[in-house]
């Protein structure tokens, strides 16, 4: 199984022709560049699950893992899951940008803002599917970039959720509650094991994002963002988290008596950008001639795909003399012999090899 980033359509037909039988699969679609768009049916009950995921083709962790949740339910102790559910899951709905390791599909088109306007063969796919199905459940899955607080008190958020809204104002829809709750589920199960590493998104109300408006139609939805764990940058960690909130989440759909509180999902800490790959400090900075001493740079890593893998490029994304930014890592600069300070470049590139060797990561 793959430990990387990349998650393209050639490694999603690999996982596709391991699965057993009892998965049946469907070609529902066409990307704008003809690529098959996939969906997976498994489960014989009454309650339908719609989940999709590389909706953006760099979002690759949940994709990863819902290859972890299909064997998993088509364990024997998984059973009862199974008889109650029918799920369908079209796990890459975004190939060109897979293939591409862009956010956007062939066109350039962010299809989780193309919900109303429906330029694009993909939304046309998801919409048509969702019409089909009539879910009665809708998982929208995504991964976020590093830059995310669980909160200004929290760590990395390794994991957020959202109950997306359902109007302007935000009320408490029987759709967005029954989501809301969902979520409660999962972040009471995880909570523990995952301490101020879960936050909530942002619940602004836009109506061309898909959850907004499946939930707008009366379909729960929940927006499942994968994040960065600490040294985590393939997501490995992060991929088991995802898995053990699709457990979480489906055995407290399937065991309905227990009750959660809608109160509790606003006591889940709201995201945060607070966060920066790296900082170093203290160095001094040159910027457009302008001497800087004793400062903290903060460096952010900018994916790029190059040969067939992700490359974490370090690039610079500022500076000061007490920033308001949390690190992953820390870098004490005192022992590095900076002995010229460091130029501010304008397109944000480092040009100091010995720095790029101390911020790379294995790829
Ligand atoms: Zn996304």
């Amino acid at each position: 199984m793959t430990g990387k980033r990349y998650f393209p359509p050639e490694l999603l037909s690999i996982f596709l022709a391991n699965l057993k039988p009892a998965v049946k699969q469907l070609i529902v679609g066409k990307s704008v560049k003809g690529l098959p768009i996939h969906q997976l049916q498994l489960g014989s009950g009454p309650l339908k699950i719609l989940m999709w995921s590389q909706m953006h083709g760099n979002e690759t962790t949940t994709t990863k893992a819902l290859f972890d949740l299909i064997p998993w339910l088509l364990e024997a102790d998984q059973a009862s899951l199974l008889q109650t559910f029918s799920f369908y899951i079209i796990p890459q709905l975004n190939p060109d940008g897979a293939k591409e390791y862009t956010r956007e599909n062939a066109n350039g088109v962010d299809l989780n803002r193309d919900a109303q306007a429906q330029t694009e063969p993909e939304s046309k796919v998801l919409s048509t599917q969702y019409q089909k199905i009539q879910p009665d459940f809708a998982l929208n899955l995504h991964g976020q970039r590093t830059i995310y607080g669980a909160g200004i008190q929290g760590n990395a958020a390794s994991l957020s959720f959202l109950a997306p809204a359902a109007d302007s104002k935000r009320s408490l829809a029987p759709a967005r509650e029954h989501a809301m709750k969902a979520i409660v589920a999962i972040y009471n199960e995880l909570r523990t094991a995952l301490p101020k590493g879960i936050g909530r998104y942002d619940d602004h109300f836009n109506p061309n994002c898909v959850g907004d408006a499946f939930t707008q139609a009366g379909t729960p939805t929940i927006l499942f963002e994968a994040g960065h764990y600490p040294n985590d940058y393939q997501r490995e960690i992060t991929r088991k988290w995802i898995f053990n909130s699709f457990k979480a989440l489906f055995w407290y759909l399937y065991q309905t008596e227990e009750e959660t509180e809608v109160a509790a999902y606003f006591k889940i800490p709201e995201n945060t950008k607070n966060f920066v790959d790296i900082i170093l400090s203290p160095v001094n900075i040159e910027d457009q001639g302008v001497l800087y001493k004793k400062q903290q740079l903060a460096i952010q890593y900018r994916e790029e795909l190059k040969n067939g893998a992700i490359a974490f490029v370090p690039t610079y994304h500022g500076y000061g003399s007490s920033l308001q930014l949390k690190a992953h890592r820390y870098i004490d600069a005192t022992n590095l012999n900076l002995n010229e300070p460091l130029v501010f470049l304008q397109d944000q590139s480092i040009k100091n090899p010995e720095l790029n060797i101390l911020f790379s990561i294995n790829s």
